[in-house]
């Protein structure tokens, strides 16, 4: 298990994933607010993929709760992508917020801005699941 403190150079990298991934939610979510203000109003021809004048009404409100659902995750994402900045910040990155333990750097690097270790998300897990 790894207890070691993240050194500059894995902080540095972290941020560069932190930001992309930031970037990347941003624009989603810039994606999805456009549609939203401009995909119900009229068709206005400039939405690409999206021909939702020609869908009938009820899967309509399916993808614009579809849409709803899609920003939610984005912006909870966001949240927790600007979360692990300010950690980065603080230099407290990667820390386990619930046990205080280093979080895996495998597990960072598939999930960069996870706030628990392994352990303490499989115990949280099964809490939740077993009630
Ligand atoms: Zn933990």
């Amino acid at each position: 298990m790894s207890t070691k403190p993240l050194s500059d150079e894995q902080l540095e990298e972290y941020k560069k994933i932190l930001v992309a991934d930031r970037n990347k939610s941003l624009k989603i979510i810039k994606e999805i607010t456009d549609f939203m203000k401009e995909g119900f109003a009229e068709s206005s021809g400039d939405l690409g993929s999206y021909s939702i004048h020609q869908a009938d009404n009820s899967s309509s409100v399916e993808y614009y709760n579809k849409q709803i659902y899609l920003l939610e995750k984005q912006q909870e994402k966001l949240k927790r992508i600007n979360q692990s900045l300010e950690q980065i910040y603080d230099k407290t990155y990667g820390i386990c917020q619930l046990c205080g333990k280093y979080i895996q750097p495998t597990r960072l690097r598939i999930i960069p801005f996870a706030k628990y270790c392994i352990e303490c998300k499989t115990k949280e897990e099964k809490r939740h699941t077993s009630i």
